[in-house]
């Protein structure tokens, strides 16, 4: 046999382990200080109550004869998949049943999706951005060519007529800077994927984090989207289900003629067994009335812990943006310093572990993500430690 030969042209995830490493050493060394994480992109916060109800109301429906269920509909439970379309209707976005495929999450779908697409398409990716895009079509041997995500365009790079590509990758809210395209700015992508006979692959994973009305939840927003798009969505960061596993992919029947809606179907009914009818009773759960009240309240935590992360940054003139429809902070490392060098600047003196921006792309370099997912707690001493020592 011969081996993919593409795996060794996968750089290795240095950033979490060689993180970890330094925390550790420094743990070593100083045993009485106090560490806090706010690198960290997992969210802290429990379940909510209805969703542990419906899970544990689902376990013993699995123990009752008439309410058993064995292998389920690949691509999702009607119930839930319906609550799913009610959702989109809030954003004004009429889906079909059949145009929505419940997955495990939204890393998987944004991997499996390439099974759809030939070798030799150009694959065009923002740079920085959520490392996955890059691994996995490096794994598949594709061309892969980067846009410029910087400060002189607030980190939201619009299309360049003059480059060709198939296929397009785009996150917003975005992991790692937080940076969210308005309408006009997705208008221009969804008229460039259509000119070019391109399909952007659009990962809002964290939509839920949006609260102006005048900022897209899905890129069905936009006029034209659905014969250009394919979007990804989850449970992780929505409703805390990271070790749960929930998400939800929709391919629209208007995307090449119906033949990739049909190709998912077919992958995923050969590849994918579905998710487990206890985690899709859970996932049904979020999209009550009450689930929605209920997961609002965390969101709204968070938003509260990035809103004082932000204030003690403006204080101090550090340059940021995100943490306001994003559970992220992308600040610029202060006197020059590079990301890793702020790393360890922030490690030795106030003891606040975050992320340096080098390790989501070049244009990372010299930049840093903090996160809100820490618990209120922590992120207040970490923003009154920073305050006290940036004096
Ligand atoms: C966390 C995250 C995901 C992954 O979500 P899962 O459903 O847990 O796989 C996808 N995209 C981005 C940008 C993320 O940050």
């Amino acid at each position: 046999m011969n081996i993919n030969k593409n795996y060794q042209n996968i750089s290795d995830s240095y950033l979490f382990s060689t993180i970890a490493k330094k925390v550790n050493e420094f743990a070593l060394s100083n045993p009485d200080k106090k560490i806090i994480r706010l690198g960290i992109g997992d969210v802290t916060l429990p379940l909510c109550k209805v969703v542990v109800d419906a899970l544990k109301s689902a376990s013993d429906d699995m123990g009752v004869k008439d309410s058993f269920r064995g292998y389920g509909p690949e691509q999702g439970y009607d119930f839930l998949k319906t609550k799913i379309q009610n959702y989109y209707c809030n954003f004004g976005v009429n889906l079909d049943l059949d145009e929505i495929f419940v997955s495990d999450g939204a890393k998987s779908d944004l991997g499996n999706i390439l099974d759809l697409f030939d070798v030799n398409n150009t694959v065009l990716v923002p740079d920085p951005v959520y490392p996955v895009y890059v691994d996995t079509n490096t794994m598949a041997g594709r061309k892969i060519i980067f846009i410029d995500a910087t400060e002189q365009n607030n980190f939201l790079p619009l299309p360049d007529k003059s480059v060709k590509a198939d296929i397009i990758y785009l996150c917003s809210p975005n992991n790692p800077t937080g940076a969210v395209y308005n309408k006009a700015q997705l208008k221009a992508w969804v008229d460039y994927a259509n000119e070019n006979n391109a399909v952007i692959l659009f990962d809002s994973a964290y939509e839920c984090f949006i609260t102006d009305d005048e900022l897209p939840r899905s890129i069905y927003e936009i006029e034209g989207a659905k014969t250009c798009a394919v979007e990804f969505c989850s449970l992780s960061k929505m409703a805390g289900f990271t070790g749960t596993r929930c998400g939800y992919t929709v391919v629209p029947k208007a995307l090449e003629n119906g033949i990739l809606n049909k190709m998912w179907l077919r992958r995923q009914t050969t590849k994918f067994n579905g998710v487990a009818y206890i985690i899709q009773r859970a996932a049904e759960a979020v999209f009550t009335p009450e689930g929605q009240k209920e997961i609002q309240q965390n969101l709204n935590y968070y938003k509260e812990n990035a809103k004082l992360i932000s204030q003690v940054l403006t204080k101090h003139n550090i340059w940021h943006i995100g943490g306001k429809h994003s559970p992220y902070i992308w600040l610029k490392c202060p006197n020059n310093m590079t990301s890793w060098e702020f790393f360890d600047y922030l490690l030795n003196n106030v003891q606040i572990v975050g992320t340096p921006g080098s390790g989501f792309g070049t244009n990372g370099e010299g930049y840093f993500r903090l996160t809100s997912f820490g618990s209120r707690e922590n992120t207040l001493e970490a923003v009154q430690r920073l305050d006290a020592f940036l004096n």
